[in-house]
């Protein structure tokens, strides 16, 4: 059985390491299958391809796209992607722009909080200068003293109800699923145990995945406990749906999970990568 892992971020979105040392520490930790999943971001790829052919472990160009679903942000992975197709290409672009606007209005949204320069202070941790992320905000309120850590960064500060939270539209999923297979890749539903949605909604959202051509749900995951793992292979099983497993990863010491410290995919579930 190989060791698979199918979702992951480097500093082309917001993990901390570089393409080519994400792809190092996956491949000294034993992941075999490693697909780089950029947020809305293909950039990475090239860097982490080549060290991924110095190193000997088998990479997959991925992705991991912002979705709006009803009124509710889900993530959509994208595996075995081209990264040069031209749809997908222009629709990351076009995400990626969204971002950028709706950084600027997190930041005035803090600043009404009490919270000013909050713009400017998470762009001093923006490792790329095509992606900003909560995530950049939340390193800076941790560092100006406004947060404990990660977790309670967005828990006061940048999840709904929240000041620095602000109401954005990301690409639909019938546009998501259209560019990722256009692109000739898989789609998978990223930690479908993290959305704040009703079991009927949940529903609702696998199966109108599955009738736009959706491959997989992600099972196997940081966001999820072991018993959502039993949970999460049913559905699949019941939609018809592959599985998927992943880190996360975004750093040494900020996921979880490291590399190589997965769980297997539940027995029962046909992997999103049986046809590879
Ligand atoms: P964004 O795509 O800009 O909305 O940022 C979403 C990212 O924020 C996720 O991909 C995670 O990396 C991070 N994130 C979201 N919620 C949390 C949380 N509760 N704790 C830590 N990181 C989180
Ligand atoms: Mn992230
Ligand atoms: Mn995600
Ligand atoms: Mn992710």
């Amino acid at each position: 059985m190989m060791r698979y892992d199918l979702h992951c971020h480097s500093t082309r979105s917001d993990g901390t390491l570089s393409p080519a040392a994400v792809v190092q520490r996956a491949a000294e930790r034993g992941v075999q299958v490693l697909a780089l999943t950029d947020h809305d971001e293909v950039a990475g790829l090239d860097e982490a391809r080549d060290a991924a052919r110095e190193t000997g472990i088998r990479f997959v160009d991925g992705a991991e796209l912002s979705v709006t679903w009803r009124d509710t942000t889900v993530h959509v992975v994208a595996l075995g992607i081209d990264p040069g197709h031209a749809a997908l290409a222009n629709g990351l672009d076009a995400i990626r722009k969204g971002r950028d606007a709706r950084a600027r209005r997190i930041g005035e949204s803090l600043a009404e909080a009490g919270i000013p320069d909050a713009f400017d202070g998470a762009l001093a941790y923006v490792t790329s200068e095509r992606l900003i992320s909560r995530t950049h905000f939340a390193r800076h309120l941790i560092d100006a003293g406004h947060a404990r850590d990660m977790k309670d960064a967005f828990k006061r500060f940048l999840t709904s109800g929240r000041p620095g939270h602000v109401p954005h539209a990301w690409a639909t999923l019938a546009e998501a699923l259209g560019w990722i297979h256009a692109a000739g890749g898989a789609a998978v539903i990223a930690h479908p145990g993290r959305y704040k949605l009703s079991a009927a909604e949940l529903r609702a959202l696998i199966a109108e995945f599955r009738d736009l051509g959706g491959d997989a749900l992600e099972i196997v995951s940081p966001s999820h406990t072991p018993g959502q793992y039993d949970d999460f292979a049913a559905l699949a099983r019941r939609f018809g749906l592959k599985g998927s497993c992943g880190t996360d990863f975004h750093g040494p010491g900020e996921s979880r999970f490291d590399f190589g410290e997965l769980p297997p995919l539940p027995a029962g579930v046909d992997p999103v990568w049986a046809a590879w």
